[in-house]
């Protein structure tokens, strides 16, 4: 099993759904994990991570669109663990309704860009120059989703943000390896969780029927890979969104 014992990794959007998973397993994986977002974490998710001995994790409050609470965000963490080797940014939102292109609610379409790439961009911003302070290298993982390919009528803000994150993976990955930090993104298909329940069921349906397993992901599914980049095994891979879905995009 990989060991993470000694290394500190930042999961933003970390106290429920995917993110919730990827601190799971960090956690059983040994490393001490800072879980950032502007809720707090559930009694369920805090009694889980109880269970784990010898790694610690701690929540932070922080909206990744706000750069003070960011950088707040990244004093804390390294007041409380020291150093930072790995960061997930994986916060995110989906748009709340679907309108067609001539009805489009701009200023929904920029929220969604906002929590997902600026959000992205500002956790990167901050977060970096305390992996490079370190000296040792790291790990950025972002979030993307199979939708930056796939795309959703009347609702593109959604999948221009995924497709935006994977080009900022490419442009970081380039820039940030001199530094030795290798910048990733995990792009799921269709996950349980919050948001995938907010949305219409047709979806899940539409999913379920081009999944070769015939199952939707859950969170656990998503965090195997989460470990495996913020290990030193994932050290000679950046600059790749890695798909994982069950094999939803090959149907
Ligand atoms: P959830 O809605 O379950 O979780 C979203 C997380 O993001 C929460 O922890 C939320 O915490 C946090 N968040 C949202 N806005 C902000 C913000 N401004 N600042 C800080 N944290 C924020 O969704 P998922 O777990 O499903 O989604 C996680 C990521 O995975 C997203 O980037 C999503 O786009 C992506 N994804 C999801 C898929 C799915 O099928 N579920 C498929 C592909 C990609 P809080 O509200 O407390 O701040």
């Amino acid at each position: 099993m990989t060991c993470l014992a000694g290394k500190v990794a930042v999961v933003t959007g970390g106290n429920r759904g995917i993110g919730l998973g990827m601190a799971l397993a960090l956690l059983e994986a040994g490393a001490h994990v800072a879980i950032w977002s502007r809720g707090g974490i559930g009694d369920k998710a805090a009694s889980a991570m109880l269970t784990r001995k010898g790694a610690k994790a701690i929540a932070i409050g922080c909206d990744v669109t706000d750069e003070a609470a960011t950088a707040a965000a990244v004093s804390h963490t390294l007041a409380q663990f020291g150093r930072i080797d790995a960061c997930f940014a994986n916060a995110g939102i989906s748009a709340s309704t679907a309108s067609p292109i001539g009805q489009l609610d701009l200023d929904a379409w920029r929220r969604v860009m906002q929590v997902n790439v600026e959000g992205a961009l500002i956790t990167a911003k901050h977060v970096v120059p305390a992996i490079v302070d370190g000296g040792r290298g790291g790990r950025l993982v972002l979030t993307s989703s199979t939708a930056a390919r796939s795309g959703i009528a009347q609702r593109s803000a959604y999948p221009a943000s995924k497709a935006a994150i994977e080009a900022l993976c490419r442009s970081l990955a380039v820039e940030l390896a001199e530094d030795g930090i290798t910048v990733n993104a995990i792009a799921p298909g269709f996950v349980n969780s919050d948001m995938t329940r907010r949305a219409d069921p047709r979806l899940a349906d539409h999913f379920r029927s081009r999944i070769p397993g015939g199952r939707l992901g859950d969170p656990a599914d998503i965090a195997g890979l989460a470990v495996f980049l913020a290990s030193d095994e994932s050290r000679y891979i950046t600059g790749q969104t890695l798909i994982v879905d069950g094999g939803y995009s090959i149907g």
